[in-house]
């Protein structure tokens, strides 16, 4: 046996005793432990004062009274002490922020959040935990390498092969799945000018800028028609893989999005994976909204077919009630992880026996977003936390159909998960004022204060948009809403044909 390398630290050296180190006063550190519980007590209690006075999911400011307070502090000027920077913070921020708790909040997809991760965040904050090696993260490294496995599992991955990773959102993970389809081809020898992938038309925007981002170029992303219920069309897809072909181009990857941000639409999943396998063509499932259905007692059918594509995108942060962020890419064979590798030999070196997470991640310093799932599941279990999706799809469809029996109201088909597009459509007013007027609603919505919903387009047409998450939302509380867009656009319609 060989003696140890290095000398023990001489006995004569004094640790510091706590009263020097104390200095150091605003250091998470056991010698300030009051000082953080009074820290995090204070803003407690801020926190719930300010939920105890919500009076709706925003206060309406513009982005210009936004600013100026915020805009006006003078940053080398510090408060010096958590209670008066609380204070300052409430006033810049918590007494406008956006609450997704409210009922009326129907925009976005950001949910409102589950209890046990929010006790997870706060473990996860202060430990400051970071995902990238073993030597940093220890027990986390193995609940978030548990948590894929049971995603991936639950997509109907084969145990021993699937792998994945936590990422920063949908588009990290659709980005990551793109760069492997990438690599997966360029060892099949196809170059990379002649890539192509096929998306829907109503896919996220981040799959075409992820051509972009991997030096694809903007033309390698090609997108397929929709059908009436605004899923792919499949026949539509395989001309276009024909075609591609025959021009001399290479069909690398096809892209299914099993829930559009729009229009919550699931594509054919089994049938886009018979369309790939001639081409032997990635095929990934962009779930970033569609993923909670693989907790959902009542709907998992709607993902038949996930378990034949190579690669899926879930955002826990928006249909498992998680705080942002918190998201995965999973993938049904490890060994195309390879792919985002890369080794250094300050961190991760090669030999290193260490499992590292690093080596599947796009990321290097990471936040262990996993604990809040863990704690989650650990708690409600997934039924109990797939009943919350379920409850908001029951309630989009509930919506739907009310509204489409209202003469002043037009629809799009129903939503497979949980928004409702519609616009207040008067009768006998053209298509560009009733795009304007439906603009308004939407602005003085926000501007009262009383409901926030969102906006997009249908075919070039102004629509209005509910994204449902609140499972403690109400279809009477949404009528209302709709009620009140419907008497605004009355008002503005009268305003506008006065003006005419
Ligand atoms: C939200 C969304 C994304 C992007 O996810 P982020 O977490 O916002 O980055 C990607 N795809 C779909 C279908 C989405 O709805």
């Amino acid at each position: 046996m060989t003696t140890p390398s290095f000398d023990p630290p001489p006995p004569s050296v004094p640790r510091p005793r706590a009263a020097e180190s104390a200095g150091y006063a605003q250091l998470f550190h056991p010698d300030n432990a009051g000082r953080y519980a009074s820290a995090v007590t204070d803003a407690l209690r801020l926190l719930l004062d300010q939920l105890a006075t919500v009076e709706g999911p925003v206060t309406g400011l513009s982005p210009a009274a936004a600013a100026a307070p915020v805009t006006g502090v003078d940053l080398d000027a510090p408060l010096g002490d958590v209670t008066a920077a609380l204070t300052e913070v409430r006033d810049l921020w918590l007494a406008d922020a956006v609450w997704f708790h409210d009922t009326t909040y129907a925009a976005h997809l950001n949910c409102p959040v589950v209890i046990p991760a929010l006790a997870a965040e706060l473990l996860m904050a202060a430990v400051n935990t970071s995902m990238d090696t073993f030597d940093q993260s220890v027990g986390g490294t193995f609940i978030e390498r548990h948590l894929i496995d049971w995603t991936a599992a639950r997509a109907g991955y084969p145990e021993g092969m699937r792998d994945g990773v936590f990422t920063s959102g949908g588009s990290q993970s659709n980005l990551q799945a793109l760069l492997l389809a990438r690599g997966e081809a360029q060892l099949r020898g196809v170059p990379l000018e002649r890539l192509r992938f096929f998306t829907s038309a109503d896919s996220h925007f981040s799959i075409a800028k992820s051509a972009r981002l991997l030096g694809l170029g903007d033309a390698a992303a090609i997108a397929v028609p929709t059908d009436a219920a605004r899923r792919m069309d499949v026949d539509a897809l395989e001309r276009m893989l024909a075609d591609c072909v025959a021009d001399g181009l290479v069909p690398a990857a096809v892209v299914a999005t099993a829930g559009t941000t729009d229009f919550g639409a699931i594509d054919p999943l089994d049938e886009i994976a018979d369309a790939c396998r001639p081409y032997d063509a990635w095929f990934h499932v962009d779930a970033a909204y569609g993923g909670g259905l693989l907790a959902s007692p009542r709907y998992r059918h709607l993902l038949a077919g996930i378990e034949r594509s190579d690669s899926v995108t879930i955002d826990f942060h928006k249909s498992w009630f998680q705080p942002v962020s918190s998201s995965a890419l999973i993938v049904r064979d490890l060994a195309t992880m390879q792919h985002a590798s890369w080794y250094a030999d300050y961190l991760n070196p090669q030999e290193s026996e260490n499992p590292n997470q690093v080596d599947k991640s796009l990321q290097t310093t990471r936040r262990f977003d996993a604990v809040k799932l863990w704690m989650t599941l650990r708690v409600m279990g997934p039924d109990g936390l797939g009943a919350y999706f379920d409850a908001v799809i029951d309630l989009a469809r509930e919506v739907h159909d009310r509204l489409a029996l209202m003469d002043d109201i037009e629809t799009v088909a129903p939503s497979q998960l949980s928004t409702v597009v519609f616009r207040y459509a008067a009768p006998g007013l053209d298509e560009e004022p009733l795009g304007e007027v439906n603009r308004r609603i939407r602005a003085a919505l926000w501007s009262s204060g009383r409901a926030v919903v969102a906006a997009t387009r249908v075919e070039g047409r102004q629509f209005l948009k509910l994204t449902l998450l609140n499972p403690k939302a109400t279809a009477e509380e949404l009528l209302d809403v709709v009620d009140t867009a419907r008497a605004l656009g009355r008002e503005l319609t009268s305003v506008a044909a006065e003006v005419a």
